[in-house]
């Protein structure tokens, strides 16, 4: 048995890389060769010698120490007393190393009886007696668990880095000096539909066309010359054949021992610059009709402006809006209101005219240049002409709808005015057209824009005095009072008047219709009803009775869900007694949203609020349906009055009212009763109660307060 005092005669040195040529040197000094074994056996790597049956012949301790025993022990053992050979792949590269007679350099892993295992980097020697046949094999195994262990980690890194490269939606690539791909990333491969291996080495000219691989190769060009960097847009024609739109920032990259190559991070942004597209698209044109809306029309109009005045031309611009599209909206719903806008549309589009350009501005307005029509009477006759051709029946219902429109027109005079101040001159005679009993145009004129000035100076100071309402003095309330037969007050109307500064007292008609206009009046219309409480309050406290006030309610009032709650709590607040406070509303007021409207009414009534249809006989009052509303009074207009005390046939049509208004439960009152003959007609006709200048005129509170006082 081989010790390491005694090893083994043919025995090569661990370190002679040919065993032949250890097989034919001379014999060693013993007492080296002594020393050669110590400095083995303390090797840090596994040191040993095994015969053709695989048994040890030699082991040092670092072998040892790896089976757990005495190298001592090792000795005339085999692997399978201290190793899992099935799980380790020693015996194979021992056998290799004995039957090839060649070296064996390789990575192998040793697992141990209790399941731990360890990889070692080996050598294999084989030995050879002096006829050259292999008699044995002796190893070196470095134990590389560690090492390995380290490796393993930076691959594992690397793979992590590979997935990232992979799976970002940016394309990354690397590209050298001359615009050969290195590298490239997944998505790379993916718009050009390659694989790596046949990306790397080829230039962007070899994978799209010219003009695109150009421009990128200027991008690229800029990059190596030290102008990169920056972010830039880039189009790229992929191998689908589409155009790619991507964001890439490239920058010059330096790796050690390497030439200069490009590393490029491109962000696809098709889909981006898409809705960019659609977006300024959508900026620009009306999505209802597909027309061109009014931002688009205005720098249009500027451009045909410059033009004309080059040419020493005017232009028309021309505004032309539906009439009565809110009660079409309302009474066939939105719906066919849109699809009439877009019908509109169209016929504007089909025209014999010829139009410039054509948008539509805002809800059924559109706009259009006249560029032929030289003379104002040809820019008369070609809006007519398109007036009428608009004119014709819309299949939009059962039955055709006819509509009639309103048309302003602004001529361009040189270079003095812009596109916006035109289109304002055009809507101002629109305005106009529709003031005067629309379905008709007019021209701008100067007069004109100082109506529009004024109107634009009262809807300046309307704004601001409804704005601050509440305990301000430009809004007050006058009372006209509401007369018995008897000659007894009844109660009083409470009528708003505007202390407009620098104007004085303005009248309801000239506000009134301007704040509904403007979404004013429910706020306004509150402070109304609160003061009126607060005025039956204040009578009431002054020991002056139970005095009725009637305040009179708007159109928006009455589409206002929230009404009738909102009344009550004021009623609560004051303590206003059931019949009090009376409402007056006009029957085109419910128009808008009758059933709203009937439900709004009902909902006041049964809290105690007493209602009445004013200006009656001036709407297209249907018996019917008056009955349907749950109304104390009807206010009989004042144009009825006025003429039954001349006409008999007007008497004959008030008496009959007031016989049909008392079977229905209702009071009549007369408005307007100017003189004596009227309220006398009017008693005759059993009319219930009057009201007007002949009784007195609408007063401030402090009158009214007198005129109560002189009743009693
Ligand atoms: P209305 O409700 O029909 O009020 C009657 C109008 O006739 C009042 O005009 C009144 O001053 C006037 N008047 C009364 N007696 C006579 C008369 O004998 N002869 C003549 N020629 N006129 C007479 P006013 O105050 O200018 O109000 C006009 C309209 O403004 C009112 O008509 C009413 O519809 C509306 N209005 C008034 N105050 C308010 C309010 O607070 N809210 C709302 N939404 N509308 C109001
Ligand atoms: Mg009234
Ligand atoms: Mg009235």
């Amino acid at each position: 048995m081989n010790t390491p005092q005694e090893p083994a005669a043919d025995g090569a040195a661990p370190d002679d890389a040919s065993g032949a040529a250890a097989a034919g040197a001379a014999a060693p000094d013993p007492v080296q060769l002594q020393r050669l074994w110590t400095l083995v056996d303390k090797l840090d790597a596994c040191f040993y010698v095994k015969d053709l049956e695989g048994r040890y012949l030699f082991a040092n301790q670092a072998l040892g120490a790896v089976f757990g025993t005495d190298p001592a022990r090792i000795v005339g053992q085999r692997d399978d007393s201290f190793v899992d050979l099935a799980a380790s792949g020693i015996g194979a590269t021992d056998t290799q190393a004995l039957s090839t007679g060649e070296k064996v350099a390789t990575d192998e892993v040793v697992c141990m009886m209790d399941g731990t295992c360890r990889t070692f980097r080996s050598v294999k020697l084989p030995l050879f007696d002096a006829e050259r046949r292999v008699v044995g094999l002796c190893g070196i195994s470095t134990d590389i668990t560690e090492q390995r262990r380290a490796v393993d980690e930076l691959i594992e890194r690397n793979a992590l880095l590979n997935t990232i490269l992979a799976n970002v939606d940016a394309a990354i690539y690397l590209k050298d000096a001359q615009g050969r791909y290195l590298y490239a990333n997944r998505p790379v491969l993916a718009l050009y539909d390659r694989e790596l291996g046949d990306l790397i080495g080829r230039t962007d000219r070899e994978l799209m066309p010219p003009e695109s691989a150009a421009l990128v190769a200027e991008y690229d060009a800029d990059v190596f010359a030290g102008e990169g960097g920056a972010v830039r847009e880039e189009t790229i024609v992929g191998a689908d054949g589409n155009k790619h739109h991507f964001r890439s920032r490239k920058v010059k990259l330096q790796l050690p021992g390497q030439p200069t190559c490009l590393i490029g991070f491109s962000t696809e942004i098709t889909e981006l610059r898409g809705l960019r597209t659609r977006l300024e698209q959508e900026r620009i044109t009306d999505s209802l009709t597909g027309l061109a809306n009014r931002v688009m029309f205005e720098s249009a109009l500027e451009e045909q402006l410059v033009m004309a005045t080059l040419g020493g031309a005017r232009l028309a611009v021309v505004i032309i809006d539906l009439d009565q599209f809110k009660y079409i909206n309302n009474n066939f719903g939105q719906a066919v209101g849109d699809q009439l806008i877009q019908l509109v549309g169209q016929r504007l589009q089909q025209s014999n005219v010829v139009l410039g350009s054509l948008a539509r501005l805002s809800g059924d307005e559109f706009a259009f240049t006249l560029p032929l029509a030289e003379t104002i009477e040809e820019v008369a006759h070609q809006v007519e002409q398109i007036r009428a051709f608009l004119a014709q029946p819309y299949p939009v219902l059962r039955q055709p709808l006819h509509l009639t429109f309103s048309a302003g027109v602004a001529l361009s005079r040189g270079s003095l005015h812009g596109a916006a101040e035109l289109l304002g001159r055009a809507e101002a005679a629109m305005y106009s057209a529709k003031d005067n009993g629309r379905d008709q145009y007019r021209f701008y004129s100067p007069e004109l824009g100082s109506t529009v000035a004024r109107r634009v100076e009262l809807e300046r100071d309307l704004r601001a005095a409804v704005g601050t309402t509440v305990g301000t003095a430009e809004f007050a309330l006058h009372y006209q009072p509401k007369m018995r037969r008897d000659g007894s007050i009844a109660g009083f109307e409470a009528l708003i008047r505007w202390n407009r500064p620098g104007v004085g007292l303005v009248a309801p008609d000239n506000f009134i219709p301007l704040a509904e206009q403007l979404g004013l009046l429910l706020h306004l219309g509150r402070w109304v009803i609160e003061q009126a409480c607060r005025q039956i309050a204040a009578w009431r406290d002054a020991g002056l009775g139970t005095i009725p006030v009637a305040v009179n309610l708007s159109t928006s009032q009455l589409t206002s869900a929230a009404l009738p709650d909102y009344v009550f709590d004021l009623m609560r607040e004051h303590r206003i007694e059931p019949g009090c406070l009376e409402m007056e509303l006009t029957e085109s007021m419910m128009m808008s949203d009758p059933d709203l409207a009937i439900a709004i009414l009902h909902r006041l009534r049964s809290g105690g609020v007493a209602l009445s249809i004013d200006d009656f006989g001036t709407g297209f009052s249907s018996m019917s349906y008056l009955r349907q509303l749950p109304v104390n009074y009807l206010k009989l207009d004042r144009s009825f009055v006025q003429n039954c005390a001349v006409d008999p046939k007007d008497a004959d049509l008030c008496a009959g009212i007031m016989a049909l208004a008392h079977k229905l439960d209702m009071h009549v009152v007369a408005e307007g009763v100017e003189t004596a003959e009227q309220h006398r007609t009017l008693a005759d006709c059993d009319c219930d109660l009057f009201q007007g200048f002949l009784f007195s005129r609408p007063m401030p509170a402090g009158a009214a307060t007198e005129f109560l006082r002189g009743m009693h």
